[in-house]
């Protein structure tokens, strides 16, 4: 996944998963004498949530001697998690998870291109991608069940590679990790997290795998056969640019400016 001379921005949120894996790649990349590292924390402006979050990546990264760059959606987007929770409409399904995921991805996108990276590391782990597969599939939305496909791909206006070291390994396992390492993390949750069904499904597929161990590994490798079946059946890489912001997109306007839009025209109503 990583070459000699890249430069690494690693999505750090202060949780066990992205600690663990700056930890990793930090330790990697000294095993080598390479410190071509940053990491990127993105403040999504959830009141009572991100500030412990911010002060144990902060101190983390001081420890490790890694450089730590903070982004907000209020200045990259014009407003923040909490603003949008108010601002979006009650008639259009648009969860607080995917409006946050959609701009994080083009904020770890922006962050990762101002700091000259090649690489964007995010710690997605195997529970991650099987609650996220099984919420797209049970969505019906098979267009995003390509994308879950995990190998490193290049894309964007900048040509990053975007990889997902952790993607075959537990959330359990992380944790232990974590905790062997004496890593902190933070214990705050987000007070949006049970808005989606992503919480049912992790406590589901944690049942089954209590009483079938193996079973989760099982499914993502499934999971792996169909993301790539739909993949290969796509046209990746012949992406437009949204004509209000430049940047790529499947659509004329990109997913990002589609939330933004949405939000603007139901506060102005
Ligand atoms: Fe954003 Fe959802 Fe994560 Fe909260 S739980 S930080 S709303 S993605």
């Amino acid at each position: 996944m990583l070459h000699y001379n890249d430069r690494v921005a690693v999505g750090v949120s202060g949780g066990k998963d992205s600690l663990a894996l700056l930890y990793i790649i930090k330790t990697i990349l000294d095993e080598h004498h390479r410190s071509n590292l940053i990491a990127i924390t993105i403040d999504e402006g959830i009141k009572g949530y991100r500030n412990e979050s911010l002060q144990i990546v902060q101190d983390f990264c001081a420890k490790l001697k890694v450089e730590n760059k903070i982004l907000t959606y209020k200045d990259l987007f014009g407003t923040d998690m909490d603003e949008a929770m108010i601002l979006r409409p009650s008639e259009k399904k648009m969860s607080s998870c995917s409006i946050c995921g959609t701009f994080r991805r083009r904020a770890l996108d922006i962050a990762a291109e101002s700091v000259g990276a090649n690489v964007v590391a995010t710690a997605h782990n195997l529970d991650d991608q099987l609650q996220t597969f099984m919420i797209n599939f049970l969505a019906g939305d098979v267009e995003r069940i390509g994308w879950s496909f995990p190998e490193p791909v290049q894309y964007g206006n900048n040509n990053l590679k975007k990889i997902k070291p952790l993607a075959e390994i537990y959330e359990q396992e992380i944790v232990f990790y974590a905790l062997q390492r004496e890593i902190p993390f933070q214990s705050e949750e987000c007070p949006y997290m049970n808005e989606s069904i992503r919480t049912e499904l992790r406590q589901f597929l944690n049942k089954l795998e209590k009483n079938s161990p193996g079973i989760k590994y099982n499914a993502y490798n499934s999971m792996i056969k169909i993301s790539k079946g739909i993949k290969s059946s796509q046209k990746i890489g012949k992406a437009n640019k949204c004509s209000n912001c430049g940047r790529d997109s499947t659509g004329n306007i990109c997913s990002v400016c589609k939330i933004i839009d949405v939000l603007k025209f139901n506060g102005n109503k």
